[in-house]
């Protein structure tokens, strides 16, 4: 972007963060009992990444802070265990609860996210599913995104067809056709799959997390929960395979914390009732999911939708007003 189009870009957001600030003060009039979790990734250096070929761009770190002064400053920022009880005891005029949700084990909450998250005195919930504990080893998505931008393509051959090979080849964006086709394989097809990209790619893209830095979480006051271990959509997963998704690797996780995993967010933020249904037998308190709704008083606490991000922070705080505005209005 030249520095024209850069200037009109960032005004353009400010604009968009100031109608965010003005629909929030006009909202809290209202008795709606509403609030919003919001689910973060990867934070990361001092420009967000490209969304238009990146699977899971990275917000930057100023980005970031500033997602945070507008939620202190617009919101009530609550712990995830506490949000929708925090929704069913808001009364007109309150801020809206809010709470800042992490997913997957990924190096960047310890060394970018945290250092902001002190700075600005607010905490957020973390949910790992333990899988770099012993070392590193990367997420079948980011592996992907190496072997599309190093155009590694003969890795993929068995999960895109020739259309869409060619189509790789002349856009970027055709990367989020495979990452569809690889997420609904069977099981033990992605684990295969997975393998084939991990040798592609070579050096694994992140650290992960260590016992270590999952205690320095806790020590900052934020709370760990549970993501499961092999990351599946669990929609796809028959009764028995859904019981252990959301039981393996969680005594592990809860030995390194020392404390009850209470919490689950879905991998790729997917449930459904049988899912939370299962997670509710499993002995969890909430369950996360993504999508673009605000939290109400009448929303199921092993289906509490958390909004994504967009990377400019007045887009991300226009989503997350109107958001709680589609709740003021019924
Ligand atoms: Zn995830």
């Amino acid at each position: 972007m030249n520095g024209l189009a850069e200037l009109f870009s960032t005004l353009r957001d400010r604009l968009a963060e100031l109608r965010a600030v003005l629909l929030c003060r006009r909202l809290r009039r209202s008795a709606a009992q509403a609030g919003v979790a919001l689910v973060y990734h990867r934070v990361d250096g001092d420009r967000s990444g490209d969304a238009s070929r990146e699977i899971l761009p990275a917000l930057s770190g100023p980005a970031f802070a500033r997602h945070v002064r507008h939620l202190k400053r617009n919101y009530r920022l609550v712990p995830a265990s506490g949000l929708v009880d925090a929704v069913r005891n808001r009364r007109r005029g309150e801020p809206f609860p809010a709470c800042i949700t992490f997913d997957d084990d990924l190096a960047g909450h310890v060394r970018e996210t945290l250092p902001i998250l002190r700075r600005e005195g607010v905490s957020a919930t973390f949910f790992v599913g333990g899988v770099s504990l012993d070392g590193p080893r990367a997420f079948w998505w980011q592996d992907l995104q190496i072997v599309v931008d190093d155009r590694l393509l003969d890795a993929l051959p068995h999960v895109a067809d020739d259309d869409l090979l060619r189509a790789l080849e002349r856009e970027p964006k055709a990367i989020f056709r495979v990452a569809a086709a690889i997420e609904g394989l069977e099981p033990p097809q992605r684990t295969e799959t997975a393998a084939v990209l991990r040798a592609a790619a070579g050096a694994t893209a992140d650290e992960g997390l260590r016992s270590n830095d999952i205690g320095r979480l806790l020590a900052a006051g934020c709370d760990i929960g549970f993501h499961t271990l092999r990351h599946e959509a669990l929609p796809q997963l028959d009764d028995d395979a859904l019981e252990a998704a959301l039981r393996e690797g969680r005594d592990r996780l809860e030995t390194v914390t020392g404390r009850r995993l209470a919490l689950v967010s879905y991998p790729h933020g997917k449930a459904d009732e049988r899912v939370a249904g299962a997670a509710r037998t499993a002995g969890y308190d909430a369950g996360f999911t993504t999508g673009r709704s605000a939290v109400t008083a009448s929303t199921d606490p092993l289906l509490v939708p958390r909004i994504p991000p967009a990377l400019a922070p007045g887009k991300t705080a226009l989503r997350i007003a109107r958001a709680v505005a589609s709740c003021t209005s019924q």
